[in-house]
């Protein structure tokens, strides 16, 4: 006995090349996203709001509100560190909580991987920008390639951030330390706003970070040359 073949409706293969496709492309960008998060977890680094009491976390480049203008952390929304790097900023934020109860860090940046290092000097190659991103074609790259960075700032009692005089990768003079002297003369930075920032070095240099002269949110948990010899580079 045979049925006479069901008048269902066919998909025109057409659309269906196209339904297949668009899958494909969907599928894909799902594993390029899955593999920022997934190549920090393998190089070993620990999430830091496990580590850090009260670490509060929202990485700029996993938005469009940076300077780039463009979200190139895909599903990246953590602050993975070395676990040295993440027990020095759990220090920090004793001692910060010690001066200043009822104060913790914002941390707009932390580990990120050498591929996406890449992307971000192809954006700024030429530009007056350059300056701002370390060539990842150099021998180190830059420190938050190996999770030993972290840009942050300090939040208040009422959970926003304090006053630092300049806005988190703001380009210019009143974002880099090594101005403040003579803005603060100036009044171009308020004697608060340097106060702020100075308790932010204090609290980090006295747990071991570097900071840096030409960025206020930005420290190091090593020189360079010790971040190399200590620790690999996220791919
Ligand atoms: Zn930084």
């Amino acid at each position: 006995m045979s049925y006479p073949a069901k008048k269902g409706k066919t998909m025109n293969p057409f659309h269906l090349v196209l339904v297949l496709v668009l899958l494909s492309l969907h599928l894909s960008s799902l594993a390029a996203e899955k593999n920022i998060t997934t190549s920090i977890k393998d190089s070993g680094l620990v999430d830091a709001e496990t580590v850090v009491p009260g670490l509060k976390v929202d990485l700029k480049y996993s938005s469009t509100d940076n300077f780039l203008k463009k979200d190139v952390y895909g599903d990246l929304s953590k602050c993975y560190l070395q676990s040295d790097a993440a027990q020095m900023l759990k220090n920090a934020a004793g001692y910060l909580a010690a001066i200043r109860p009822g104060h913790t860090f914002l941390a707009y940046d932390c580990a990120r991987p050498v591929s996406v290092q890449h992307i971000m000097w192809q954006a700024v190659i030429g530009t007056k920008q350059q300056s701002y991103v370390a060539n990842p074609n150099t021998l180190t790259g830059s420190i938050h390639n190996y999770g030993c960075a972290v840009d942050l700032t300090i939040v208040g009692e009422k959970g926003s951030a304090i006053d630092m005089g300049s806005a988190f990768d703001s380009l210019g003079a009143k974002a880099q330390p090594r101005h403040e002297i003579k803005l603060l003369r100036q009044n171009q930075l308020s004697a608060e706003q340097v106060v702020n920032r100075t308790l932010l070095r204090l609290v980090m240099v006295k747990a071991g970070f570097y900071p840096i002269s030409n960025e206020w949110w930005h420290f190091n948990c090593a020189t360079k040359k010790d971040t190399r010899k200590k620790y690999e580079n996220i791919p």
